[in-house]
């Protein structure tokens, strides 16, 4: 979806829509290691304000996505709860008055750059969506993952195996209980 900054009234505007799998298929390559996937769209509501030489860009984003644990590899929900606070300046013409600086809260100021024509909506919903995740997406903070050994999911079981990593010296050491018994 795109927005035409000439076509957003005095008012503001508000888009109210859902995001589904297709739109955010655009922004990931296939070979995604986490195969992400929307199955229900995520809701986002957004309101777009023209301010003199921005646009500000209100609203949230709600939801869940699949993904694949970086630990267990087992497909999880991501929750999604995004709350939308950007600024989106025109490249062409790109600069801060002193009294909107003043205006703003550094803390979460987040600009955004376009063409100063038209807003991509979709590349906003998708930036504010990668920028919110977390460097690794893992099913839970204490995911076991796999196990090096037999490779099972040791969240669902023990399988058992013993990971020590054995030096060489450990080797010789059990060699020569072999041999001396
Ligand atoms: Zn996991
Ligand atoms: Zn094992």
């Amino acid at each position: 979806m795109k927005i035409r900054v000439e076509d957003i009234p005095k008012e503001g505007k508000e888009l109210v829509f859902g995001w589904d799998d297709i739109s955010l298929k655009t922004f990931i390559t296939p070979h995604d290691p986490y195969n992400i996937r929307i199955d229900e769209p995520l809701f986002v509501r957004m309101f777009l304000v023209k301010e003199k030489n921005y646009i500000r860009v209100r609203g949230k984003i709600e939801g869940g996505f699949f993904a694949r644990c970086h630990k267990c590899l087992e497909e999880f929900t991501y929750p999604v709860n995004i709350k939308i606070e950007t600024f989106l300046y025109s490249q062409t013409d790109f600069r801060v008055d002193t009294e909107d600086e003043i205006e703003l809260d550094k803390e979460d100021l987040n600009q955004e750059f376009f063409d100063g024509v038209e807003i991509d909506i979709d590349l906003v919903v998708a930036e504010e969506i990668f920028l919110s995740l977390p460097q690794v997406l893992v099913c839970s903070d204490n995911c076991k993952g796999l196990c090096p050994v037999c490779g099972s999911n040791r969240n669902f079981s023990d399988c058992g195996c013993v990971n020590v990593v054995r030096s060489p010296f450990a080797e010789l050491l059990s060699l020569k209980k072999t041999l001396s018994s």
